[in-house]
């Protein structure tokens, strides 16, 4: 996988899916009023002004709880950071800063990853001013959008591909050496591509086949 990576984290039910369904222009991701819905990673698709990118959506970040759903979709958030290279922090602009919200851009500073904070929710383009009191979050590009109806996705979109890397040339694509790792379930596969490349680039689990 060459393509670039951005992940939208974020507690649950903030509209993460929402987004993500918006960016990817179909329904993928399930949008549920339950907290906790997007049970695993969705990955798909996404393109702006010529920046193909893979958009992953992550169950919410839901730190400090013993639920073990809830901590699963905690690793599972945190596993999208290691990976993205642009990080889409979501929050939910009526509700204001959680704890929740700070545990959350705790964890992204720590990151060093490039991130932009989306408050979402903000359906009244009159309302931008909700943005301001998320600025306590101490992430620099906060951004307004409303996914349901569609408002500040451009400008989301501009700010998360000026983040990117680079886009690789087609020459240089055609000169990399491609390598696929097979093998039956279990084998190791995951582990010896984690240790080729020196990081957490896919997921392992003593499940066979995740
Ligand atoms: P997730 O848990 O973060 O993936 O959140 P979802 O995408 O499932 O959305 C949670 C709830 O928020 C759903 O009821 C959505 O319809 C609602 N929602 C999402 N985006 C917006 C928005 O921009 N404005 C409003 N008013 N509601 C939204
Ligand atoms: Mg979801």
């Amino acid at each position: 996988m060459n393509q670039p990576m951005v992940a939208i984290v974020g507690r649950p039910n903030v509209g993460k899916s929402t987004l993500f369904n918006r960016l990817v222009g179909k329904r993928i991701s399930i949008v549920e009023d339950t907290p906790g819905v997007t049970r695993d990673r969705i990955i798909a698709d996404a393109e702006w002004n010529r920046h193909v990118f893979s958009l992953v959506d992550t169950g919410g970040i839901e730190p400090e709880t013993d639920d073990a759903m809830m901590s699963y979709m905690k690793e599972q958030a945190q596993l999208a950071v290691s990976m993205a290279d642009v990080v889409v922090m979501m929050t939910d602009g009526k509700a204001g800063v959680t704890v929740d919200d700070q545990l959350v851009a705790q964890l992204l500073r720590r990151s060093h990853k490039p991130v932009v904070l989306c408050v979402n929710k903000v359906d009244n383009p009159a309302r931008e001013d909700m943005i301001y009191e998320f600025y306590e979050l101490g992430l620099e590009c906060v951004m307004p959008c409303s996914a349901t109806l569609g408002l500040g996705v451009g400008d989301l979109l501009d700010e998360i591909v000026a983040r990117l890397p680079e886009p690789v040339s087609q020459e240089e694509k055609e000169h990399r050496l491609q390598i696929a790792v097979v093998g039956k379930p279990n084998a190791g596969k995951s582990s010896l591509t984690n240790a080729i490349l020196g990081q957490y680039r896919t997921i392992v689990s003593d499940i066979p086949g995740t």
